[in-house]
């Protein structure tokens, strides 16, 4: 036995036999001949003739002992077989995967030896995690996933902490530390580098002969594996990094629009007017049932006399961070749209308001979870906050704090900013004593097979969103107040086939392309506050005779100044929906609705 795994013509025999007995079948079918695709495989039988030269000129073997080199095929073929989720979509191409595999593990051994495992272990750990997310989620980790994830909250991060995830985690990490051991088990008693490198330098050479005799119509890099999978990772991984550091960038970039002269024409300090400005987490504008949906989410709201939403009002990015710039700034589209005329200009609208006589109090849900990207960005565009106020876990519990700052306000006109949990992922802010919809299920181990009970805790959250704008709007009752409310994104629970945010995945749809970008947004006014200037009146109902309109988060900006009628150079009347010049957003979006349910 030790004899015939010692023979290299019986390793080259069978590898040859198992190649031309795979790859023939598929191969013979070929037909446009062979591919012009040889320079890399030129480059490679230039190494490998400079490392049969040297190993001849230093007296050492051209190549490691043959058993090294079964356990490497063997080692090879059954992580890639587990650890490729691309494996099997052309089958006939899984030999590339293996021979890349093979050279791969006695190059890098042959240049790094023990430390090459700190290449591998988690490159196969990551694999093993991207099939699990797939299974589940239906969504490869890719750079959003990684953003996403690195901005992700302790809650957030819990609700996927299931039984069965940390199964697979067991399981994945139990996996990958057995081929750590089998690999330096194997590799360990191969003496020298230069055998293992000419091994690399072959079997890398045998992957692309294989893969150039592909036609080009079915070549693609998934079959590459590991090779651009790694890369795909890394790339990943820099994108995700880049991604939040620039959208902290471009936030600290943008000069204040107060350096600009302004100037407000409606009130003149001490009305005691309250603006509210709540960004809402998540929410869908089909399952409100101010918005026609058939559940009653929005009991409170739907019987509002005056409630003016939109019902087709689009968002501008599928990330919390870049819609907040699109509310908050002038930026028309995600600031990633690489249209110079949809980028911001200027920092936040909320500026304006405080240069103007308001006095500017906000309120986060959970404290600063976030170190990356979220929490700074929101911090620069409530940069003129007096006093920031955090209500973790419930947000009913931030009522107070609402009664608080009114009383600190005094008869100070005040914009109060609120920016909480809302209808997040995991679904959990609702009310658990009584709660509407049952059963409610905020775990996502398999959102697929619990879509009704996460439906329901999703449902729930807007339910629970309703009665917290009810309990603010009481605190508020009395004053001239007006409550503007657009949520940031929506959210998939099933639609599209997807779970989540942005996560498309596989299905390569566009967000815009779908009803999850189509959000919440109304504006009511109190009695009080529609009487206290004509400009009111007049502003309130040129908004209300839009309200059918296809308006986007880039009309915020324009409609809070058109509102006060506050004046500045950055104010676009074709952007502002309280002006009869309003336009509407002209941007992708999803197919119209069926039918209008506009108020
Ligand atoms: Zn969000």
């Amino acid at each position: 036995m030790k004899k015939l795994l010692q023979s290299y013509c019986l390793y080259f025999c069978a590898l040859a036999l198992a190649l031309v007995v795979w790859g023939g079948r598929s191969l013979l079918q070929y037909h446009e001949g062979f591919s012009l695709m040889w320079i890399l495989p030129g480059v490679l039988l230039l190494l490998l003739l400079a490392g049969a030269g040297a190993a001849r000129r230093f007296d050492k073997p051209f190549l490691p002992p043959a058993w090294v080199l079964w356990g490497c095929t063997i080692l090879a073929t059954v992580a890639t077989c587990f650890c490729n989720m691309d494996a099997y979509r052309d089958v006939g191409q899984l030999p590339i995967s293996i021979l890349l595999c093979v050279g791969l593990l006695c190059a890098l051994w042959g240049l790094l030896r023990y430390a090459s495992l700190a290449l591998w272990l988690p490159f196969l750990f990551f694999q093993l995690a991207q099939i699990a997310a797939y299974q589940q989620y239906r969504t490869r980790i890719n750079s959003l996933v990684l953003a996403e994830t690195f901005e992700a909250s302790g809650e957030e991060l819990a609700a996927y902490l299931s039984g069965t995830n940390l199964v697979y985690f067991c399981c994945a990490v139990g996996a990958v530390c057995l081929f750590g051991v089998l690999l330096s088990l194997l590799l360990r008693s191969a003496r020298g580098s230069l055998p293992l490198l000419n091994a690399g330098f072959l079997f890398a050479l045998l992957g692309l002969l294989y893969s150039v005799a592909v036609p080009s119509a079915r070549r693609t890099p998934d079959t590459w594996w590991p090779v651009f999978s790694a890369k795909d990772l890394g790339c990943a991984f820099y994108e995700a990094l880049m991604h939040n550091h620039a959208t902290v960038k471009c936030v600290e970039a943008l000069a204040s629009p107060t350096e600009q002269p302004s100037a407000i024409s409606t009130l003149k300090g001490g009305e005691g007017v309250v603006l509210v400005v709540h960004i809402g987490e998540s929410v869908r504008s089909d399952r409100m049932s101010l918005n026609g949906y058939e559940r009653d989410t929005t009991p409170w709201l739907r019987q509002q006399p005056g409630i003016i939403s939109f019902t087709d009002c689009i968002s501008a990015a599928h990330d919390t961070c870049q819609a907040q710039i699109a509310i908050l700034t002038d930026a028309r589209r995600d600031i990633y749209s690489k249209i110079p005329e949809m980028q911001p200009r200027t920092g936040s609208v909320l500026d304006l308001f405080h240069t103007n006589g308001f006095r500017l109090f906000s309120f986060f849900g959970r404290r600063a979870a976030q170190q990356l990207k979220y929490d700074r960005v929101v911090l620069l565009l409530t940069s003129q906050a007096e006093k920031r106020y955090n209500a973790p876990g419930s947000p009913w519990t931030g009522i107070p704090q609402i009664q608080e700052a009114l009383a600190a306000a005094g008869n100070n006109n005040a914009v109060f900013f609120i920016n909480n949990e809302g209808s997040h992922t995991p679904f959990e802010h609702y009310d658990r004593e009584n709660p509407p919809f049952v059963p409610s299920v905020h775990q996502f181990e398999n959102p697929a097979d619990v879509g009704v009970g996460v439906n329901n805790a999703y449902d729930n959250t807007i339910h629970y969103t309703d009665e917290y704008i009810r309990r603010v709007c009481d605190a508020l009752k009395g004053r001239p107040f007006v409550y503007v409310y657009v949520s940031d994104h929506g959210e998939y629970l099933g639609h599209a086939g997807a779970w989540g945010r942005a996560f498309l995945g596989e299905n390569k749809i566009h967000y815009h392309d779908t009803d999850g970008c189509r959000v919440a947004m109304f504006v009511l006014a109190s009695p009080e506050f529609e009487s206290l200037h004509p400009h009111f009146a007049a502003a309130l109902q040129n908004l209300r005779s839009h309200a059918d309109m296809t308006v986007a988060h880039e009309h915020i900006f324009h409609t809070l100044l058109g509102l006060f009628d506050i004046s500045t150079p950055y104010y676009n009347s074709e952007l502002d929906l309280c002006s009869p010049l309003a336009q509407p957003y002209t941007g992708r979006k999803p197919q119209p609705l069926p039918h209008s349910t506009g108020k």
